[in-house]
């Protein structure tokens, strides 16, 4: 079955309101004739509104990136997902920076996931391995506890609500991609262990990203593999020519 391609840029902590702004516009610019790639940006927080306000005509995803799992409370700093209603299409959860700099188990990530759902928003559900598992074999047993976690209470007939992102950690703004066949292989067995976790139909078609250092070099032969349907970008979808690029790549496979 058909997926669509999806490309999603992460823009981290960067940009003011006004340079997102003038981002956004660019890529909404720079991605309308590509009207079969689904398009997402995730800009920070406070950008979201006047991107909101700026996008609502157009087809363009907006996204957050990150949610706390609780309604409200003494959460300093945190941002709750019924602020986020009606301003996103999508979450991004799971970051491997969210991950390793900020602690965030996978436990609660499957909190987060599951709280997303309830919202009725999207999740981007972010797995990924270090170096040191993929030297010593254990990409798939530590990529698969991170989807395990991440789903662990949602049901099959959620799962439209969900797509994954397989970010290899050692991949991520380091400028090193994982080969077209690493991509593939791992994106692979991600959807084998859908099929074990829920049933063939769930696994032939949840989307899963690939991300870790895609730009306009790389991007085509890795889009091209079989089982990636679309990336996840950071640095590259700080520049709206360099981003969109992704969607023209994607739009001609
Ligand atoms: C990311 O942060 O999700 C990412 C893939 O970053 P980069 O493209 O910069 O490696």
């Amino acid at each position: 079955m058909a997926r669509q391609q999806l490309i999603a840029g992460n823009w981290k902590m960067n940009k003011t309101i006004e340079e997102a702004l003038a981002l956004g516009e660019g890529v909404a610019a720079g991605a309308g004739p590509y009207p079969a790639v689904e398009v997402a940006i995730f800009p920070t927080f406070v950008a979201l509104p006047a991107l909101a306000a700026m996008l609502a005509d157009s087809t363009l995803k907006l996204g957050a990136q990150n949610a706390h799992p609780a309604e409200s409370g003494a959460f300093t700093g945190e941002i709750a997902l019924p602020m986020l209603v009606g301003l996103v299409d999508m979450v991004i959860l799971g970051h491997s920076e969210r991950r390793a700099i900020f602690g965030e188990s996978s436990e609660f990530i499957g909190d987060k996931v599951r709280a997303t759902l309830d919202k009725d928003l999207t999740t981007v559900l972010c797995v990924g391995e270090q170096l040191e598992d993929r030297n010593a074999g254990n990409t798939d047993a530590v990529v698969g506890a991170q989807v395990r976690d991440g789903l662990r209470a949602v049901a099959a007939a959620e799962m439209p609500g969900v797509i994954l992102a397989y970010e290899p950690v050692w991949a991520i703004g380091t400028g090193l991609t994982a080969s077209p066949e690493q991509a593939d292989e791992t994106i692979g067995t991600i959807r084998a262990s859908l099929a074990e976790l829920y049933d063939g139909d769930v696994a032939d078609t949840v989307r899963i990203l690939y991300g870790g250092s895609v730009n306009p070099g790389n991007w085509d032969e890795i889009a091209r593999q079989e089982n990636v349907d679309g990336a996840l970008v950071g640095g590259a979808s700080l520049k709206a020519e360099d981003f969109t690029e992704l969607v023209r790549i994607s739009a001609a496979l």
